[in-house]
C-alpha cells in the first residue's frame, strides 16, 4: 500500500487495539485527583501567543525554540499550548474561579505541542495529566501535590522512580544567585552554546537547565541555590522535607534541578527513572508564587505539576505493569436467513437497554465465519439463531468458555434468563476461586 499521506513527525495515533493503555492511566490520574479533592478543568488547545510568551518565559527553550504559532486569514496568530499551566490560570482568572475561596484545586489531561527533536519520550504532540493548586503557600501544600502525583505513580504500579526536590527560592534570593552564577559562566562564555551565550546576562539560571553536554560539563561546578536561600524560603524547604519524610514518601534534594519554564518558585520536583533512556523525567512541577500576578491577577501562591502520559505508558510497559482489562462482548447473535436477522434486532435492543454487551453478523457472512468472529472477539456467550428456532421460539445459549449449551425461550423473558446466565458465569468462576482457596486448607 503506497499511503499518500503520513502523520507528521512526533506525533502517534492510538490504534484501537491499545486505547485500553490510555484509559487505564486515564481513569487512574483522574480518580486520584478526585479522591485529593481535585475538580476537572478543561481550555482551549490554542491561546493568544503573549500569555506563554509572559509565563512560560522569553527566555526558556519553549518559548525561543518550540512553540506552534498557528494564524489563519485575516485573524491575529495563536499559538498551541506547550503546556497546561498558563492556560488553565487563564481560565481559572477569566471566570472568576480564583474568586471562590482558596484552596482552588483543578486537574486536567490534554496535548501538548513542542516543536522539538523527536526521540523516545519526546514527541512534537504529547499528552499531560496536569494538577493545579492555587491559593495556599503553605509547603503543606507542595506535600499535598507531590503525594498525589506519588500516589498515580504508585497507583499504576510503577517501581523505581525517584523523587528529586530543590527550592529555587523567591526572587530576592534569587537576584543574587543569578549574581553568582553570572560571575561563575562569564570566564567560559566562549566555550557555551549560542543560545547559553545569549541567556548569561537576561537570565543565568536557564544555563543549568541547558541540553548540551558541554554546557553541562561547564555547568557541573557552578555554585548551587540552596546556598543562596533567604531564611523564609529555607524554612519553607525544610517544613516540606519534614512533611514528606511523615508521608513515608522517600525523596532526594537535588539543587541542579530548576525546571525549564520562568514561573517557578521555591518548591521544584520531579520524578524521574533511568528504565526509558534520556528521556526519564515523567512528572515535573513546582511551585509558581508570582505567576498569576503576573497574568494580571492578584498575587495569588500557586503550584503544580504536569505528568508526561506518553512517558508514563513507556515505563509501564517496561514494567509490565497492568492495565484495565477491556470490556468484552457478552453476547454474541448468529443469525442465519433474514428472519433471524429481523429477530436479533429486538433481542439486541432489548439487551442492550439492560446494559448487555451485545454483537450479531453486520457483515452477512455464514455461521461457520460469524462463529471465528464470537471467538475472535472473546464473545462469552452464543446464540445461534435460524428458521427453526424463530419457529419455536427457543434456542440454545453457548457458553463459550466452557462449550456447556442450555436452553432460552426468545420472548419477553429473554433479558431476565440471559442475566441470569451472566450471574451463573461469575458466580462459577467465584466458587472455583473459593472452593480453591477451601481445597488448599484442607
Ligand atoms: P524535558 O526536560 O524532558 O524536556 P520539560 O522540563 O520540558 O521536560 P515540562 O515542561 O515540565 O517538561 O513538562 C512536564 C512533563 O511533560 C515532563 O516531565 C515530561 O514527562 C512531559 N514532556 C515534556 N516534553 C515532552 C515531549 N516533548 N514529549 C513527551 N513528553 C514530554
Ligand atoms: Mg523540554
Amino acid at each position: 500500500m503506497a499511503l499518500l499521506v503520513k502523520k507528521p513527525k512526533g506525533t502517534a495515533d492510538v490504534v484501537p487495539s491499545r486505547s485500553y493503555m490510555w484509559h487505564t492511566v486515564e481513569q487512574i490520574t483522574a480518580d486520584t485527583a478526585q479522591q485529593y479533592g481535585f475538580k476537572e478543568i478543561r481550555v482551549p488547545t490554542f491561546e493568544d501567543t503573549g500569555l506563554f510568551v509572559r509565563s512560560v518565559g522569553e527566555t526558556t527553550d519553549v518559548v525561543q525554540k518550540e512553540m506552534y504559532t498557528v494564524s489563519a486569514a485575516g485573524d491575529s496568530t495563536f499559538t498551541l499550548r506547550p503546556e497546561g499551566t498558563a492556560g488553565v490560570m487563564r481560565a481559572m482568572l477569566e471566570n472568576g474561579v480564583m474568586n471562590e475561596g482558596f484552596p482552588q484545586k483543578v486537574y486536567y489531561i490534554l496535548s501538548c505541542f513542542r516543536h522539538e527533536n523527536v526521540q523516545a519520550g519526546r514527541l512534537r504532540e504529547f499528552h499531560q495529566f496536569g494538577c493545579e493548586m492555587v491559593g495556599s503557600s503553605s509547603p503543606r501544600a507542595d506535600a499535598e501535590v507531590i503525594s498525589l502525583a506519588k500516589s498515580v505513580l504508585d497507583r499504576v504500579g510503577l517501581q523505581n522512580i525517584a523523587l528529586n526536590i530543590n527550592s529555587i527560592g523567591c526572587p530576592e534570593c534569587r537576584e543574587k544567585y543569578r549574581q553568582a552564577l553570572r560571575e561563575y559562566f562569564e570566564p567560559h562564555k566562549d566555550e557555551l552554546c549560542h543560545t547559553c551565550r545569549e541567556r548569561l546576562d537576561k537570565n543565568p539560571m536557564r544555563l543549568l537547565d541547558c541540553k548540551s553536554a558541554e554546557d553541562q560539563a561547564i555547568a557541573k561546578d557552578a555554585p548551587v541555590i540552596l546556598d543562596y536561600l533567604c531564611d523564609d524560603c529555607k524554612a519553607h524547604f525544610e517544613k516540606l522535607k519534614e512533611y514528606l519524610t511523615e508521608m513515608g514518601i522517600d525523596f532526594s534534594v537535588n539543587p541542579r534541578i530548576v525546571r525549564g519554564l520562568d514561573y517557578y518558585t521555591r518548591t521544584v520536583f520531579e520524578f524521574i527513572t533511568t528504565e526509558i533512556g534520556a528521556q526519564g523525567t515523567v512528572c515535573g512541577g513546582g511551585r509558581y508564587d508570582g505567576l498569576i500576578e503576573e497574568l494580571g491577577g492578584a498575587k495569588t501562591a500557586a503550584l503544580g505539576f504536569g505528568m508526561g502520559l506518553e512517558r508514563l505508558l513507556l515505563v509501564m510497559q517496561k514494567q509490565g505493569c497492568d492495565f484495565m482489562e477491556e470490556k468484552t462482548c457478552d453476547l454474541y447473535i448468529a443469525t442465519m436467513g433474514e428472519n433471524a436477522v429481523k429477530k436479533a434486532l429486538s433481542m439486541t435492543t432489548a439487551l442492550r437497554d439492560e446494559g448487555f454487551f451485545v454483537e450479531y453478523d453486520l457483515v452477512e457472512r455464514g455461521l461457520k465465519p460469524q462463529m471465528k468472529y464470537a471467538d475472535k472477539i472473546g464473545a462469552k456467550f452464543v446464540i445461534v439463531l435460524g428458521d427453526n428456532e424463530i419457529e419455536s421460539g427457543s434456542a440454545k445459549l453457548k457458553n463459550m468458555a466452557t462449550g456447556e449449551q442450555t436452553d432460552i425461550t426468545l420472548g419477553e423473558k429473554l433479558t431476565e434468563q440471559f442475566s441470569q446466565a451472566m450471574l451463573n458465569e461469575m458466580f462459577s468462576g467465584f466458587e472455583d476461586e473459593v472452593g480453591g482457596i477451601i481445597g488448599k486448607g484442607e
